[in-house]
């Protein structure tokens, strides 16, 4: 036996994900199919099984109505109000699974806007869940930003030494994209209060990562004591389990990313003794057993417990 295989003690579908593929399926049937509006999760294999069980991916809710659907679904990463209207505009029924803690997001913001802040999303602007907090949010004065570099503002309150120099307003609250690192939301923060907090402004810090991508990253750092290697298991489009990949190498130990047990080249595991894996968000559980069980078959040792997969149930939804 060469070593031992151990899990991250959280990875794989965040409850949010398992609980969006949930319903979805439960709402979508060969008679009457279901279109959700952008990727429900990038991985190739749950796609294609989603298509099977009635659920197609549109681009658009007009996309949808135009090809002929009848019901749309918003998917784990929220969308903004304006394509719940549209929905309704068309005639098209809507499925919501934002996940609830997107939710809480999306309401944040909409409660900092109401008390006089500027929101400053932290998060890539690009992604839809991005644009729907800034939808629900509903105002001029909210931006994403991902460094202090893409604000609308290049100077410190009070050291505007030229008119080409623009300083933030008073009251300033920072958010985050709910996938994000807990480390790197900090030091945008330390950045973000240097400008803002100078003569009179105010900086209200609001961490709005979540609980299962927090644990996902502290499971990292606990898998990291114990392992030579770790093998980061995620689509190859998927950010998240990207960023895993880095928080594992933050910590000092070499790890790859791999799509599948087929990724796997057998020179990286030569001199590996205990080998640990941890999986992104999208990455469906069969995905993960199939590693485990190459891994076996090349002499690792069995982990006894795949915890990881209760942590979702429909009925009774934790309370983050
Ligand atoms: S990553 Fe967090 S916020 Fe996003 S779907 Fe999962 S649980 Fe919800």
């Amino acid at each position: 036996m060469k070593g031992k295989i151990v899990l991250a003690d959280a990875m794989g579908y965040c409850w949010g994900v398992r609980r969006t593929l949930d319903i979805i399926q439960r709402a979508g049937r060969p008679d009457n199919q279901i279109a959700t509006i952008g990727d429900v999760i990038h991985n190739p294999q749950v796609v294609q099984r989603l298509r099977q069980a009635g659920v197609q991916t549109a681009e658009t809710v007009d996309d949808a109505s135009s090809q002929g659907f009848q019901q749309v679904a918003i998917t784990a990463h929220g969308a903004s109000p304006k394509r719940n209207q549209r929905a309704e505009d068309l005639g098209l029924s809507m499925v919501d699974t934002t996940c609830p803690l997107v939710t809480k997001v999306q309401r944040l913001a909409q409660k900092l806007v109401k008390q006089g802040y500027f929101i400053v999303v932290y998060g890539d602007a690009g992604h839809p869940e991005v644009r729907g907090i800034l939808g629900w949010a509903d105002t001029s004065r909210a931006v994403a930003a991902k460094h202090v570099e893409d604000l609308p503002w290049n100077a410190a309150r009070g050291r505007t030494a030229s008119d080409d120099q623009i300083a933030p307003p008073r009251k300033v609250a920072v958010i985050s994209q709910t996938t994000k690192i807990v480390d790197e939301f900090l030091a945008f923060t330390r950045n973000l209060t240097d400008l803002v907090a100078r003569e009179g402004g105010e900086i209200r810090v609001c961490n709005t990562i979540c609980a299962p991508t927090t644990e996902r990253q502290n499971a990292i750092e606990r898998l990291s004591e114990q392992v030579d290697a770790i093998l980061v298991i995620g689509g190859r489009k998927s950010s998240n389990t990207a960023r895993l990949a880095e928080v594992a190498r933050g910590h000092g130990v070499i790890s790859y990313h791999i799509e599948c047990e087929r990724d796997i080249d057998h020179s990286w595991l030569r001199d590996i003794t205990n080998v640990g894996i941890t999986a992104g968000a999208s990455t469906p559980d069969d995905v993960i057993e199939g590693v485990i069980d190459h891994l076996a078959m090349h002499g690792y040792e069995r982990p006894t417990s795949h915890a990881w997969q209760s942590e979702y149930d429909l009925e009774h939804e934790p309370a983050y």
